[in-house]
């Protein structure tokens, strides 16, 4: 079994980084074998642009979906983009690990989102939801939250956690087939002592270490 870590986080020694190598050790101690980015180390840029494509369709015009489809047929991606496909069309499993920021995922993380999820090679052509390219693997979202999980309820001031994560579950996660894990949460970690943080991480561990059994989640209506 594969899994696929997609990490960010412009701090090494966050707690998000102690997430991510709890992780990888995690999964490889449970017989995973373990494929990273960390987005930040790489300095992975996440500008969607023409250095999206060796290939050029219409030198004239950039329409990012055409210029996918036409890269998808001749090969076209520029290497930062065909290593990260390679992954995620690999991967049994993909985490993402990352500190909630405005209510959805750090602006790196999304533009790796807008770069590699290419039409024709990732999605398209009818291959969405329940036909996606990508069905059959199964995404799973680790974040850590400023705000408490009591603020994360119906009713609370944030509101439902699902409801926030809804458009990253169905709009990104299912549109290309994963089946889509409970998120895993980490509530406040910045207000904890140590000794409540270690704990966090072991509760992690211990949810990694049975993740193969875990049905997928309902991502619901909002
Ligand atoms: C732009 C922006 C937008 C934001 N938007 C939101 C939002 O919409 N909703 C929301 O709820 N919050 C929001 N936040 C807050 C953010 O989600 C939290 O600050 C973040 O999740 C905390 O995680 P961290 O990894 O950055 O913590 P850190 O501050 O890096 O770590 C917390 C503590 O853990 C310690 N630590 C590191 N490694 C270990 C280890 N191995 N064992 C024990 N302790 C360790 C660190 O030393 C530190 O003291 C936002 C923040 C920013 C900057």
């Amino acid at each position: 079994m594969k899994a696929f870590i997609v990490y960010w986080h412009p701090e090494p020694k966050s707690f998000n980084h102690a997430m991510f190598i709890t992780a990888q050790q995690a999964l490889i101690g449970h017989g995973w074998e373990v494929m990273t980015s960390d987005l930040h180390a790489m300095a992975f840029d996440p500008v969607s642009s023409r250095a999206n494509f060796r290939s050029v369709k219409d030198p004239h015009y950039l329409r990012p979906q055409i210029e996918e489809r036409h890269a998808t047929e001749v090969s076209g991606f520029s290497g930062d983009l065909a290593a990260e496909m390679a992954k995620l069309e690999a991967c049994d499993l993909m985490i993402w690990q990352f500190p909630l920021w405005w209510f959805g995922v750090p602006a790196v993380l999304k533009g790796w989102v807008d770069r590699v999820f290419a039409m024709g090679r990732i999605y398209g052509g009818g291959r969405v939801y329940d036909r996606g390219a990508l069905r059959g693997k199964r995404a799973m979202l680790s974040l850590t939250t400023g705000g408490p999980a009591s603020a994360y309820v119906k009713g609370g001031s944030n509101g439902d956690l699902h409801g926030i994560l809804r458009p990253i579950h169905r709009g990104m996660l299912q549109f290309v087939g994963f089946d889509v894990l409970a998120p895993h949460t980490v509530n406040g970690p910045v207000r904890m002592n140590d000794e409540q943080r270690r704990s966090e991480l072991e509760r992690f561990r211990r949810r990694l270490a049975t993740i193969v059994e875990e049905a997928p989640m309902d991502v619901g209506q909002y």
